[in-house]
């Protein structure tokens, strides 16, 4: 097992991959930047390394930075987190060549996976039923027409190196496909540094149900079972929830899409843990989306009903473990109770969802039976402009779907954070919407919510 172990990351996943680490007995090191200087993960990380200013690319994406941080420290293995430099494979390829072991996939499967369109193409070749769209990358004008033609409007214009619910673009019909081309390849350009774009049959009213995979570097692959993001803000998740509500997910079902994840993976030879995202429409077809090659946000809500560490599952994963010495095995996945996550986001809700950083000027933070907190805030701290306005996840486990709602509803309101503007109360509305508590809900709910209004 290793001794010494670097997080290449921020916020509340520094934080919950510290904790694994010494409940491992394993010695961690934070980086930070100087907007971090006071921040949890820095604080309370064995070693804390400044590796630059604020800006991401100039710190948590600084690759010589992080390098020489685990050199100084003796740090044998970097955990990315999400986000970040965690889907960057060169980077995994440079800890390769300085002898520092990745916590994650390998550079290949990051490569094959992390560019959306391309991995569309692994899938299809794999057999797994995927969204109708290109394949692969649209070169011009003319090709985009043809395809959006044969597939039929409205369609989505996707960044092939797009995440976080970005790089997105519909088109309602063909006098505005030439333009929103453009737009979208000069967008992607500019945020992700890739100006690739593909094209997908925009689908009514599915849900977004996703299967958590975890694989050892000895060949065994298998499913954790699904996470229903559907509740979410333009295209950003906002609640997930295990297993899928109402009734649209049954035990073959759920082996369906598991054995399809498991194909997937298996195909480009993937390690450690990863997260395959499907499309589920109303008649029980599944269609896969595209593959996040990390650990997600949202692995808390699987982590609560199967009762398995996914960050420690990673790192024993990452030290050579079997599935079989760690006693995680497919027929032993058990799915207790029902769990559901809300995102706490530094943002204001009345303000166009603004964000909001500033001072932590008081703190009350829920608890209780079946109820989790995972954060990085404290009273007194300041929540830094430059990096993702999420705050805070709480996660509840109940026996049912109505205990777990209740108690998450019970949590929430208990939740004080003073100083900045949340969208706790706006997760409490959510929270009572007859359309979420049905169950029958999926990802048009917020946008539906929004013009109801
Ligand atoms: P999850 O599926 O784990 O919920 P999200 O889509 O919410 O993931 O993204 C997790 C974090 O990573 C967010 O902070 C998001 O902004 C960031 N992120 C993910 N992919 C990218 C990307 N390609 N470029 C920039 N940021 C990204
Ligand atoms: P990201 O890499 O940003 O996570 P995804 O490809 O996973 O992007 O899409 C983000 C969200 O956008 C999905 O969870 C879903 O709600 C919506 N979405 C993506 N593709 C489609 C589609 N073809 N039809 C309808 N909604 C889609
Ligand atoms: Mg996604």
């Amino acid at each position: 097992m290793f001794k010494k172990i670097l997080i290449a990351n921020r916020g509340e996943i520094a934080v919950r991959v510290i904790r694994a680490c010494r409940e491992l007995g394993i010695k961690t090191v934070a980086v930070y930047s100087t907007a971090d200087n006071a921040a949890l993960h820095t604080l309370i990380a064995d070693e804390s390394v400044c590796i630059g200013p604020p800006a991401s690319k100039d710190s948590y994406l600084n690759m010589k930075a992080l390098i020489s941080a685990c050199e100084i420290t003796g740090a044998e293995a970097i955990h990315p987190g999400y986000g970040f430099l965690s889907e960057n494979a060169a980077f995994v390829r440079l800890c390769e060549k300085c002898g520092i072991k990745w916590i994650g996939p390998p550079a290949d499967a990051i490569e094959a996976m992390g560019d959306k369109a391309n991995a569309k193409e692994t899938m299809k070749k794999a057999g797994v039923p995927v969204v109708p769209g290109s394949d692969g990358a649209v070169k011009t004008v003319e090709e985009a027409e043809k395809i959006a033609d044969e597939i039929g409007y409205p369609i989505l214009i996707k960044a092939s190196s797009g995440g976080g619910g970005r790089g997105i673009r519909p088109v309602h019909k063909k006098e505005e496909l030439k333009d929103q081309i453009q737009a979208a390849k000069t967008e992607a350009k500019a945020f992700f540094g890739d100006d690739a774009v593909y094209i997908e049959k925009f689908v009514e009213n599915p849900r977004h149900v996703e299967i958590q995979l975890l694989a050892d570097e000895h060949g065994n692959v298998i499913h954790l079972g699904e996470r229903d993001c559907s509740c979410q803000r333009r295209n950003q998740k906002l609640i997930e929830e295990t297993p899928c509500p109402s009734g649209s997910m049954t035990e073959e079902l759920r082996a369906r899409m598991g054995a399809a994840a498991i194909k997937g993976a298996k195909a480009c030879n993937y390690t450690n843990a990863g997260t395959v995202e499907f499309l589920l429409d109303k008649h029980g077809g599944f269609y896969f989306m595209e593959m996040n090659t990390r650990i997600q946000v949202e692995h808390p809500v699987t982590e609560m009903a199967t009762g398995v560490d996914l960050i420690k599952a990673q790192i024993k994963v990452a030290a050579g473990e079997t599935l079989e010495s760690m006693e995680i095995r497919q027929e032993a996945v058990k799915f207790n109770g029902h769990a559901i996550e809300c995102r706490i986001n530094a943002e204001d809700p009345k303000n166009n969802f603004r964000p909001s950083p500033g001072k932590i000027s008081a703190l009350h933070v829920p608890g209780g039976f079946g109820v989790r907190l995972d954060t990085a805030i404290f009273q007194g701290y300041e929540i830094p402009p430059n990096y993702d306005s999420m705050v805070a996840k709480v996660i509840v486990r109940g026996k049912d779907r109505a205990e777990a709602i209740q108690k998450m509803r019970v949590a929430l309101s208990e939740f004080l954070i003073e100083g900045v503007v949340c969208n706790i109360d706006f997760q409490l509305e959510l929270l009572r919407e007859e359309e979420f508590t049905s169950g029958d809900y999926d990802i048009g709910f917020l946008g539906r919510r929004n013009e109801k209004k």
